[in-house]
């Protein structure tokens, strides 16, 4: 089946392919809580702090994974509860309060306060949505205070990023009733990538085309029944529900990994436009034929490789996709944290149906699979990587898909070499030896 035939067999977005069996496991998993998608979201949105009311935990694990980003006064913070607190002798929402009031003196550049639960401020039940009401009412309109939840019991590592743009879905503001079309592409990407893909869209004739997040907190676009929006991350779920709920319709296609997937998802919002296919096919074409050409380069070192993926980031099966549909790999395990099926429908129905999908982790049994698999490539977390290479695997650290610019025509050459670089690593290294 070529490309073409491919994307134009692309199931609607309600479309289930439901020919794969899913191995459902639940047990000891090795994941982020989803507290680390403040990383990105801080940098993404410039005039946000994320506040995080936590424990010593939490604020370890923020400093570890930002690495050097902490001494560059980053616009997040923990906010520890201490003993005091726990013990009852002082006003959790007093404390809240007063640090709040310091913080903002301190940076009144800051126009949204975020504050972000943890697992200990949901197990002592602080309730943080009602103390977000309580600080709007004295900081709003100079600075906006919200709330979500990023704890390790509620979320997994990019469901963060999930919980705090259904919360901004809350405070867009409702479309005007004559207002013409307007696209809104949802999930955090790279500015790089942003200004690419509206470059495109432009060219298709789309005039109203938004993000979210946005980059500040005063760009929120409107919403309403004539907004259509698509997601660009696939992790993004419940930021789709609320903005159904806020009457907009949601544009299905495969993610814009790749060639093939970059323009699945641009042909979904083309149709969704009525744009002309000969206009379709001159926008893009240029850019898909750099995209063959930078990913033509790798493929000779990824194709037949056994690839065997452990859950991260939800982005596995769409990653998976890639790297069997236009890499020619051979993907034996995809392992995600959820699996919400309709939204990576496309992907899905891309991947052979021999493909073992796995949702949650039992991580002592997945290790086990793995090695029985004797894969060429694993992609897993870092606490799994270092022991795997040990034992002789080449490893991906899943956690920089996450992180690099990999949407879109011009980066599929990089999200390519992101798979090859430890396979061509070692080789070296072999040779070397
Ligand atoms: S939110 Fe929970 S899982 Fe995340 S660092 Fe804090 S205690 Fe750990």
């Amino acid at each position: 089946m070529t490309a073409t035939t491919l994307i134009q067999n692309l199931p609607a977005g309600d479309a289930v392919a439901t020919h794969k069996p899913i191995l459902r496991e639940r047990g000891q998993h090795e994941v982020f809580c989803g507290l680390t998608s403040i990383i990105w979201l801080h940098r993404k949105m410039q005039d946000a702090f994320f506040l995080i009311v936590g424990s010593r935990t939490c604020a370890h694990l923020m400093q570890s994974a930002a690495g050097v980003m902490i001494f560059a006064e980053p616009r997040f913070a923990t906010a520890i509860i201490g003993e005091r607190d726990l013990a009852g002798m002082a006003d959790l929402n007093d404390e809240l309060d007063g640090i709040v009031e310091r913080l903002l003196a301190r940076r009144p550049e800051i126009r949204m306060l975020v504050l972000v639960g943890s697992c200990p401020s949901e197990v002592i039940k602080l309730d943080l949505d009602r103390a977000a009401g309580r600080l709007n009412k004295i900081h709003a309109p100079d600075c906006r205070v919200m709330a979500y939840s990023g704890s390790g019991i509620e979320t997994t590592f990019t469901q963060g990023e999930d919980n705090f743009l259904s919360a901004l879905v809350a405070d867009m503001p409702a479309e005007e009733p004559d207002a013409g079309p307007s696209l809104i592409v949802v999930g955090s990407l790279a500015d790089v990538v942003e200004d690419q893909f509206t470059r495109i869209l432009q060219g298709f004739g789309v005039r109203k085309i938004a993000f979210l997040p946005s980059r500040t907190s005063r760009d929120l676009p409107p919403v309403g029944p004539n907004t259509r929006f698509i997601l660009a991350q696939p992790f993004d779920n419940v930021t789709a529900q609320a903005l159904v709920r806020r009457g907009a319709q949601q544009i299905f296609g495969p993610f814009p990994y790749g060639e093939w997937g970059t323009t699945g998802w641009l042909r979904a919002i083309a149709e969704a436009f009525d744009v002309d296919p000969e206009r379709f096919a001159a926008i893009t074409g240029p850019g898909r034929n750099r995209a063959r050409q930078a990913l033509e380069h790798y493929r000779g070192q990824l194709a037949g490789k056994r690839v065997f993926f452990f859950p991260d980031s939800q982005m596995e099966p769409s990653l998976a996709r890639f790297l069997h549909g236009e890499m020619q790999a051979e993907i034996q395990e995809v392992g995600t944290p959820y699996l919400h099926r309709a939204h990576v429908a496309a992907d899905l129905a891309a991947l052979p149906e021999t493909v073992q999908i796995s949702e949650g982790q039992d991580v002592d049994r997945q290790i086990d699979r793995a090695r029985a698999a004797e894969p060429d490539l694993i992609v897993c977390g870092m606490g799994l990587a270092n022991p795997f290479e040990v034992e002789g695997y080449s490893t991906k650290w899943s956690i920089e898909f996450v992180f690099s610019p990999i949407q879109g025509y011009e980066q599929a050459g990089d999200l390519a070499e992101l798979f090859a670089r430890p396979l061509v690593r070692r080789s070296r290294l072999k040779v070397e030896a």
